[in-house]
């Protein structure tokens, strides 16, 4: 069975109603890891919709948390804002309203891509709304027990007169764990800045540590299984703090845990082209068609290790999204493979098609978007090349958006070894007499061939035995003849892409 469906009958179990909760910091570029805690969230919500289950999914962005430090993406001028609630700060591009909205807003997007849409809540929303009042009453109430716990599940000590609570400074807008005193509703503060004044519990003046306010978000919205990063799931981590509070000072059943591990990332494919920054989640979604994407989360455990490679790993994650498609559709799936089948279902963004979609291999629209700019022009060669009589509005758009994944990924991740371009006038490189004869005797046989891959690539070593010739000599020099490299893309698929009065006019000037 699929792990998201076992995690959803674990939950079944528990009767009632399902929540799956998730979030995050949106202190800078989202790293791709983080989509996997999305996939997998909403992969559990939809095995339990299947199973006909009361569910909701929601997302939480912490937009109330500080600025951690200055990032080296941050000007100087962010240096003052270290220590502010990242609500309250500018957005660093100017584009947004605030610093929050404008790392979280690209990476909801990227995520809706995948189908993805949970209820977004703004943490610092529900402090200015006072949905955390009682909660931050209960913990300032009960703050020794609250440091017992802490001290004894982290093995730390506690700092002396410790508040699970920090108030926003109104003078410097930073946040002060310099608690004097607490009265409802009021916690009493002297902040570094020279302030001394009261912070209102009920009206988003202060906020709960994070290993404090986490399992106040379970209590708050009831939730039943959250994933988390698996450093959370660390003896002493928060989880184990979090269930603690939730037994002996929340009282309530803490959610089921789903630890994932993380993503990392595979060869030397991993920094951007041009920015030179590491790979985001919004840029593996601009070069990873998104139904892909989840699959390649989603087929693994996830408490196994990814690798992601954003270079020529992308075109063997496809081929295998492909490969999964059509036993999907046409069945030829074996036993240990039922779970991919699922695993492709889950990822659809949508319903799943009620046939086998159109199937372009992958590595073929890698060389056609480098032989056709426009979008038109893919088409035209596909159907061309490949005797695609019709392509339905459903695969068109499934076309199209392959299309720019390939594009962006060419710009930004390709390795030089698949870039090419095919030279209008002959390159400038010698050929022997050797060859120069293959290319004449080529020329003479696909003058008479089908103008398809299969047929070109059957011509191309007949040519090559006829003559007695190793076919890889014959390949390189016609990669020569054609885009001035000695390896190119597959060698028939390619030249069926060109026009066939071109092909053969070139091997004439061999
Ligand atoms: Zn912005
Ligand atoms: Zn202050």
């Amino acid at each position: 069975m699929h792990w998201a469906d076992v995690i959803a009958n674990t939950l079944l179990e528990r009767g009632g109603k399902h929540l799956i909760s998730t979030g995050i910091t949106p202190s800078g570029y989202i790293h791709v890891g983080s989509l996997r805690e999305s996939i997998t969230a909403n992969a559990v919500y939809k095995a339990l919709k299947d199973k006909g289950a009361d569910a909701d999914f929601i997302y939480l962005v912490d937009s109330y948390d500080p600025l951690r430090k200055r990032y080296p993406f941050l000007p100087e001028s962010f240096e003052k804002e270290v220590g502010k609630p990242i609500c309250y700060i500018p957005c660093p591009d100017g584009c947004h309203d605030t610093y929050a909205e404008h790392f979280i807003t690209p990476f909801l997007e990227a995520i809706g891509e995948l189908g993805i849409r949970p209820r977004i809540i703004w943490t610092h929303k529900l402090y200015e709304e006072g949905k955390f009042t009682e909660i931050v009453d209960l913990v300032l109430r009960e703050r020794s027990k609250v440091a017992d716990i802490l001290a004894d599940v982290t093995g730390r000590k506690m700092p002396e007169g410790f508040w699970p609570f920090s108030a926003e400074c109104p003078e410097c807008g930073m946040f002060s764990d310099r608690i004097v005193s607490y009265d409802f509703p009021y916690v009493h503060f002297k902040c570094k800045c020279g302030y001394e004044g009261d912070a209102d519990i009920r009206k988003g003046q202060g906020k709960m540590p994070w290993r404090v306010e986490w399992p106040a978000k379970w209590k708050l919205f009831s939730v039943t299984c959250e994933p988390f990063g698996k450093d959370h799931a660390a003896a002493g981590g928060s989880y184990d703090s979090g269930v603690r509070l939730c037994n002996e000072v929340y009282g309530m059943e803490p959610p089921h845990p789903v630890p994932y591990e993380f993503i990392q990332f595979k060869g030397k494919g991993q920094m951007h082209k041009s920015t030179g920054n590491v790979v985001t989640g919004t840029d593996a979604l601009l070069i990873t068609p998104p139904p892909v994407l989840a699959f390649s989360v989603l087929r693994y455990n996830p408490e196994r290790h990814i690798d992601y490679d954003p270079g020529m790993g992308i075109l063997d994650i496809v081929d295998e999204f492909d490969k999964v498609e059509t036993f999907y559709f046409n069945g030829g799936a074996d036993e240990k493979e039922k779970d991919l089948l699922r695993a492709y279902e889950i990822a659809q963004p949508s319903a799943v098609r009620n046939k086998l979609p159109l199937q372009v291999p992958y590595r073929h629209l890698v060389s056609v978007a480098q032989i056709s700019d426009s979008f038109d022009g893919v088409v035209e060669v596909l159907k061309r090349s490949m005797s695609i009589p019709e392509i339905s509005g459903e695969d068109m758009e499934v076309l199209r958006q392959r299309l720019e994944c390939v594009r962006h990924w060419l710009n930004a991740f390709a390795p030089e070894s698949v870039l090419f371009t095919v030279s209008p006038e002959r390159p400038d490189v010698e050929m022997s007499d050797e060859e120069r004869a293959y290319a004449s005797e080529l020329r003479k046989r696909l003058a008479d061939t089908e103008w398809t891959g299969d047929r070109i690539h059957d011509a191309i070593y007949e040519t090559a035995k006829t003559r007695g010739l190793q076919p890889k000599a014959c390949f390189q020099a016609l990669y020569r003849l054609f885009i001035d490299r000695r390896s190119g893309p597959r060698l028939g698929f390619f030249l069926s892409t060109l026009d066939k009065s071109f092909v053969l006019k070139r091997l004439d000037e061999a």
